[in-house]
C-alpha cells in the first residue's frame, strides 16, 4: 500500500509540470557518448555532452580503465580512510595538484559531492557565504547544508559583491566570510570576474571558492579559470570536476596543504562514502596527463566553439554573451524552447532544451556543447538543420 498522500503529491506535480512544458523526458543513449550518439535507432549529431575534449570515449583512457580493473579490481573496496585509499588515488590527486600548480588535491566521488563536502567542512552557522545568484545548483545545496548565511549577489556584479562584502564585514555577526563562484557559467557560457572578486577578497580577507566544473579542460590551456587569469596563488578552494571535460567521475578541490589535510579529516562526503573506483582514478589520471602534455584537444575545441558560434550568429540565432564553446540558442518561452528542440531531433540534431528551473522563466534555450571530437563536416550539418528549423519555426 504506497501513502494516499505521497501519491497525490506526485501526481498533482507532475500533470502541472507536463502542462507548464517543465517536465524533462530523458532519452536512453544506445552506446557511448561521442560526437554521434544513437538513441531510439536514430543517428544523431550531439551537441548536448560536456564531453569537451572527447575523452570519454579516448582509447587511452579506456586502456587504462581496463589495466586498472585488471591491477586493482572493480571497485575500491572501503571509504578513503578505512583502507580505501589506493596507490592510484594518491597518484590522480599528485598530478591534479601538478596540472592545478597547488600544494595539494582531495579527490571525491563527483563534482556536486564536493562542493556538499568541501564548503561544509569550512564554514558553518557562525560565518556568511557571498553567492553569485546563478551559481550552480550543488554550490547552493553545499552552501545549504553548512548553515551559514547565505547572501546572494547579482550575477557577475561586482559592485553589489563589495557592497554585500562591505555590509556582512561592518556587521561584525560572522566570523569567516566566503565569496563562492562559477569559474564559467554553465548556461551562458561567460566567466566569472575572478580578478575583481579577488581583489574584493583581499580588501574584506573573504575565503574564495572557485568552482571551475565547466572552466577545467577549457580555460587557462586545460588548468582552468584560476590560471586562464594567472591567479593560483589568490584562490583558496579551486574546485573541478573529473565528469567534464576529463570525461570520467570525480570532483576535486586544489588548495594548499593545511586545506587538504583538513578536508581530509572533515569533509564528510570523504570520511563516509567509497572512493572513485581504481578505472575511474586511473582514468582521469591518464586525462590530465594527455592535457599536460599537449593542448591538442583544447585548441580544437575552441576552433569548433568558435565555428560552430559564428555559424548560429551569421543565421541570427541569439547566442547569448558566451566568452567559452559553450553556446546557447535562446528561444525565450519554454515550449518553443522544447519545440525547437524536438525538431532538431527528428532532422538529426541532438541539442537539449534548457529550461526553467534551471535557466530563469522566459530564457527557455537549447544549449550546444561542441567538443574538440566534432568533425567541420558534423558542425557544417548541424548549422544547415539549425537554419531549416529556424525558418521553420520563424525564429530566424
Ligand atoms: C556539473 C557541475 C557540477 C557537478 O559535477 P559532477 O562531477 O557532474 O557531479 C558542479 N558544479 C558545476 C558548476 C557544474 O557544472
Amino acid at each position: 500500500m504506497s501513502s494516499k498522500t505521497l501519491d497525490k503529491f506526485l501526481n498533482d506535480n507532475l500533470a502541472e509540470l507536463k502542462a507548464n512544458g517543465l517536465y524533462n523526458e530523458i532519452d536512453p543513449v544506445q552506446g557511448a557518448n561521442g560526437p554521434i550518439i544513437h538513441i531510439n535507432g536514430k543517428n544523431l549529431i550531439n551537441l548536448s555532452s560536456n564531453n569537451y575534449l572527447g575523452l570519454a570515449t579516448d582509447e587511452r583512457l579506456k586502456q587504462v580503465a581496463k589495466d586498472a580493473v585488471d591491477s586493482h579490481g572493480a571497485g575500491a573496496g572501503a571509504v578513503r580512510t578505512i583502507n580505501g585509499t589506493l596507490d592510484l588515488h594518491i597518484e590522480l590527486e599528485k598530478k591534479l595538484a601538478e596540472f592545478k600548480g597547488t600544494e595539494a588535491v582531495i579527490s571525491y566521488q563527483s563534482g556536486f559531492n564536493c562542493n556538499m563536502a568541501a564548503i561544509s567542512a569550512v564554514m558553518d552557522k557562525h560565518d556568511a557565504i557571498l553567492s553569485d545568484e546563478l551559481n550552480h545548483a550543488s554550490i547552493i545545496d553545499g552552501c545549504r547544508l553548512s548553515k551559514a548565511k547565505i547572501i546572494r549577489f547579482a550575477h557577475s556584479d561586482m559592485d553589489d559583491l563589495r557592497l554585500k562584502a562591505k555590509e556582512a564585514v561592518e556587521s561584525g555577526q560572522y566570523n569567516k566570510i566566503m565569496v563562492i563562484t562559477d569559474g564559467v557559467f554553465s548556461m551562458d557560457g561567460d566567466i566569472a570576474k575572478l580578478p575583481e572578486i579577488v581583489e574584493i577578497a583581499e580588501e574584506f580577507d573573504l575565503i574564495t571558492y572557485v568552482d571551475d566544473a565547466h572552466g577545467s579542460g577549457v580555460l587557462g590551456k586545460g588548468a582552468g579559470t584560476v590560471k586562464h587569469f594567472g591567479l593560483q596563488d589568490k584562490v583558496d578552494f579551486q574546485m573541478g570536476t573529473l565528469s567534464k571535460a576529463i570525461g570520467v567521475i570525480g570532483g576535486y578541490v586544489a588548495g594548499k596543504a593545511n586545506l587538504i589535510d583538513w578536508l581530509k579529516v572533515r569533509s564528510r562526503p570523504f570520511l563516509f562514502s567509497t572512493a572513485v573506483s581504481p578505472a575511474d582514478a586511473a582514468a582521469s589520471k591518464k586525462a590530465i596527463e594527455i592535457l599536460m602534455e599537449s593542448t591538442e584537444l583544447h585548441d580544437k575545441l575552441w576552433e569548433n566553439g568558435n565555428y560552430l558560434k559564428d555559424g548560429l550568429k551569421k543565421l541570427g540565432f541569439d547566442i547569448g554573451n558566451s566568452e567559452t564553446p559553450i553556446t546557447p540558442c535562446i528561444i525565450g518561452e519554454e515550449k518553443a524552447a522544447q519545440e525547437f528542440s524536438k525538431r532538431l531531433f527528428e532532422e538529426g540534431v541532438y541539442a537539449k532544451s534548457i529550461v526553467f528551473p534551471t535557466v530563469p522563466r522566459g530564457t527557455g534555450r537549447v544549449r550546444n556543447m561542441p567538443t574538440a571530437a566534432h568533425t567541420k563536416e558534423m558542425l557544417d550539418e548541424a548549422i544547415q538543420v539549425y537554419e531549416k528549423v529556424g525558418k521553420e519555426m520563424g525564429l530566424i
